[in-house]
C-alpha cells in the first residue's frame, strides 16, 4: 500500500498520527480493549459508538481535539460525567473529547470557592469540600457529572437556601469552537457568563469551573415514606407546607417502591409508597421542630431522617442506581400542583413498572426565585417544581415496559406543567421544547451562540441553534 492511500479517513493514517503528536492523553479507537469501557454511558438504554475517543490529559488536549475534529468536518461530542440521560456526552461515528482525566479540585476555604476540573464528579467535589464544612450546590445524587449538571442549572438538595449550582459559578476557563482558550465571568465575557450558565454546553468545552462554597457539613436528612394510597393527602400537605418552609429545609416528594435493599426492612420491600426525601441545613437544634408538623399530622410508616454528614446524604442513592442501568425520563417545570396532577401521581404510582422507576418533584424556589429571570440563561426562575419521571429498568428486558409508563405518565402530567423541562432532564425531544426551555431568554441565546460558535460545532446537546446574521 502506498503511503498517500493510508490516510483516507480522519480517523486512520496520517491525519490520526498528527493527532498522536500533539495529544498527551489516551486516544482511543474502537478496536482497542478500553473502547467498550470508555464509551460506556450512565444510561445504558443508549448505545452510541464513536469512531475516536480523546481522553484529554489538560486544556491544551482539548484545544488540540477541538482544532482536530473543526480542521477535518468530524461530529464532536464533549463527555463529562456522562451522566446524561439522552446520552449527548457521545455519538455515533465521531470524535468524543473526554474530559474525565481532569480531577483537579483547589479549595480556597478562607475565600469559599472551589476550583474545579470539568471531568469531577458531584461527589468528588463535596469530598473536597466537606473537611472544610463546606458545600457546592448541586445535584442528589454524587456520581453525577459537576460539569454537565452545572452548564444546565444544577438544583438539588441546597437550592431553596443557596440557588443552582450556576447560581454559586463566579468564573469559568472553556476552549471555545475555533480552539481558543477563553475566560467566562461578570468581568470577561460577560455575555458567555450569562449563556453557560443554564444554557448547556453550546458555547464552548468547559474546562474548569469556579465555585462559590457555603458552610454545610451536619444535616438532618433522608426519606420518610407513606403507604401509596396517602398520596393525596401527603401531597395536598405538602404543597402547602413547602413554599412556606424555611428556605434550609427542602424536601422532594417521589412515588416509588421502597427500595428492596439496606436498610429499608425485608417486610416493606417493593411496597409502593408516596415519599419525600428531606435535608434539612440549619442548625442541628431546631431541626426535630422542622419535622413535628409532618410527623405528627401524618406519621410516617417508615421514618429514616437523622444527623448524617452532607456527603452521605449525596451518596445515599448510589448504591441503588450504579451506572448501566436503562433509563427513559421526562421532565417539566411545574407552577402549581393542582388536585388533578395528585390524583394522577396517584394512579401512575399504581402501575410502577419496576423495583426503581419514580417520579421526582423538586422543589426550585427561595433562593432560585432571587435571581432574575433574564439574569442567567435558565429560564424558569418563576416556576415552583422541577418534576422529573424515571423510568427505570435493571436490563433491556424492562426497556419496553418502563419507557411506556415514563410517557404515558408523562403525557398525563403535562397538560398540568408549566409546558416546558430542565433541559437536563430531556431526552432528544425537538426544537421546539429546547426553545420552549428558555422561553425569552432562547433570543438572546442564539445571538450569543451566533457570536461564539457561528458553525454550530458544539451540536451534540440541548441545541441552541446559532442566530443567522447576528
Ligand atoms: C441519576 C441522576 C440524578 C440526577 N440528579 C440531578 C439533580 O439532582 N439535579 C440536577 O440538576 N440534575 C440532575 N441530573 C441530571 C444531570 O444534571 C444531567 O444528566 C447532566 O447532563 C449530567 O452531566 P454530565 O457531565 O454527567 O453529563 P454528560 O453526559 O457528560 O454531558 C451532558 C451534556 O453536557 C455537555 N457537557 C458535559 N461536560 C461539558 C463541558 N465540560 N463543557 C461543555 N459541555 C459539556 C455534553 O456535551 C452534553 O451535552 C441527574 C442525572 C442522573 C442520571
Amino acid at each position: 500500500m502506498k503511503a498517500s492511500s493510508i490516510s483516507q479517513t480522519p480517523f486512520e493514517g496520517k491525519a490520526l498520527e498528527t493527532l498522536r503528536n500533539n495529544f498527551k492523553g489516551p486516544l482511543i479507537l474502537p478496536f482497542d480493549e478500553r473502547y467498550d469501557p470508555a464509551r460506556a454511558l450512565y444510561n445504558g438504554m443508549i448505545d452510541r459508538y464513536p469512531a475516536l475517543i480523546a481522553q484529554c490529559a489538560d486544556e491544551e488536549d482539548v484545544a488540540t481535539a477541538i482544532r482536530y475534529a473543526r480542521k477535518h468536518g468530524i461530529l464532536t461530542a464533549i463527555r463529562g460525567g456522562g451522566h446524561n440521560g439522552a446520552g449527548l456526552g457521545s455519538c455515533d461515528g465521531g470524535l468524543v473529547i473526554d474530559l474525565r482525566l481532569l480531577k483537579s479540585i483547589q479549595v480556597d476555604h478562607q475565600k469559599r470557592q472551589v476550583k474545579v476540573q470539568a471531568g469531577c464528579t458531584q461527589g468528588e467535589v463535596d469530598a473536597a469540600t466537606h473537611p472544610y464544612g463546606l458545600a457546592v450546590p448541586a445535584g442528589i445524587i454524587s456520581s453525577t457529572g459537576i460539569a454537565g449538571l452545572a452548564l444546565g442549572g444544577g438544583h438539588g438538595y441546597l437550592s431553596r437556601k443557596h440557588g443552582l449550582t450556576i447560581d454559586n459559578l463566579i468564573e469559568a476557563e472553556l476552549v471555545l469552537a475555533d480552539g481558543r482558550k477563553a475566560k467566562a465571568s461578570e468581568q470577561e465575557n460577560p455575555d458567555l457568563f450569562w449563556a453557560i450558565r443554564g444554557g448547556g454546553g453550546n458555547f464552548g468545552a468547559v474546562t474548569s469551573f469556579l465555585f462559590r462554597a457555603h458552610p454545610v457539613h451536619t444535616v438532618y436528612a433522608g426519606p420518610m415514606f407513606w403507604p401509596l394510597e396517602q398520596t393525596r393527602e401527603i401531597l395536598s400537605w405538602y404543597r402547602g407546607f413547602q413554599p412556606g418552609a424555611p428556605e434550609e429545609l427542602y424536601g422532594f416528594p417521589s412515588i416509588m417502591k421502597v427500595p428492596p435493599a439496606p436498610p429499608f426492612p425485608e417486610t416493606l420491600h417493593r411496597q409502593p409508597v408516596c415519599a419525600i426525601v428531606w435535608c434539612f441545613s440549619g442548625d442541628m437544634e431546631r431541626a426535630e421542630e422542622a419535622f413535628r408538623e409532618i410527623r405528627e399530622k401524618y406519621p410516617p410508616m417508615l421514618d429514616a431522617t437523622g444527623p448524617m454528614p452532607f456527603p452521605a446524604l449525596q451518596g445515599m442513592f448510589d448504591p441503588l442506581l450504579p451506572a448501566g442501568l436503562q433509563w427513559y425520563w421526562k421532565g417539566d417545570f411545574v407552577q402549581e400542583l393542582t388536585d388533578e396532577a395528585i390524583g394522577q401521581h396517584l394512579e401512575f404510582g399504581r402501575r410502577l413498572p419496576s423495583d426503581l422507576s419514580t417520579m421526582h418533584l423538586y422543589p426550585i424556589d427561595g433562593a432560585v426565585h432571587r435571581v432574575g429571570q433574564q439574569e442567567t440563561a435558565f429560564g424558569f426562575r418563576d416556576a415552583k417544581w422541577s418534576m422529573v419521571i424515571c423510568g427505570i429498568g435493571k436490563d433491556s428486558s424492562e426497556k419496553e415496559a418502563v419507557s411506556r409508563w415514563a410517557k404515558d405518565y408523562w403525557a398525563a402530567l403535562h397538560p398540568h406543567s408549566a409546558g416546558a423541562a430542565y433541559v437536563n432532564f430531556m431526552m432528544e425531544e425537538g426544537q421546539e421544547r429546547v426553545k420552549a426551555t428558555y422561553q425569552a431568554n432562547y433570543e438572546r441565546l442564539r445571538a450569543v451562540k451566533a457570536k461564539y460558535d457561528p458553525d454550530n460545532f458544539f451540536r451534540v446537546n440541548q441545541n441552541i441553534r446559532p442566530k443567522k446574521g447576528a
